[in-house]
């Protein structure tokens, strides 16, 4: 499993991306992207639209990392994996969905809810990762475990 910086999206292009925020552009709590995330992402929003997508309700960090990433984020008004997200984008029929994360409580249902691609990086963890997200993400490595055994993700 890689990193989002190091994983070649290439083959995507022309579709509509979600895009995870915590653990998968940035570590819990730190809105500062480095720079291999961010040329990453200029290759994506070349020639696809992306959008930033976040159960994390803390506006002010979501606008600064829409900010520092020049992508428009989705309004927090349901949370993933709430199909009901997709009311907040306009979209075709014709158009394919991808979402890319780090959770399968989350990421990986709200993919199959709307019926995207998924594509799962490894998280990316840091030193200020508060306790209720150490304590989700352990839960989480549990949920991918099993999962893996049945799944391919
Ligand atoms: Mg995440």
């Amino acid at each position: 499993m890689k990193y989002f910086f190091e994983t070649d999206f290439s083959h995507i292009r022309g579709h509509i991306i979600f895009l995870d925020i915590d653990g998968t552009i940035v570590p819990d709590r730190i809105d500062c992207v480095c720079q291999k995330t961010l040329e990453n992402i200029e290759k994506l929003k070349l020639v696809n639209r992306v959008y930033l997508l976040s159960n994390n309700r803390d506006k002010r960090r979501l606008e600064t990392v829409s900010v520092n990433t020049g992508l428009e984020y989705i309004k927090p008004l349901h949370r993933k994996p709430k199909r009901r997200i997709l009311q907040e984008i306009s979209s075709t029929p014709t158009e394919k969905f991808f979402v890319i994360g780090d959770q399968v409580c989350t990421d990986v249902l709200f993919a199959k809810r709307i019926g995207a691609e998924y594509i799962h990086v490894k998280r990316l963890r840091g030193e200020n990762d508060s306790v209720k997200m150490r304590t989700i993400y352990l839960f989480d490595d549990l949920a991918l475990m099993f999962l893996g055994f049945f799944m391919k993700i």
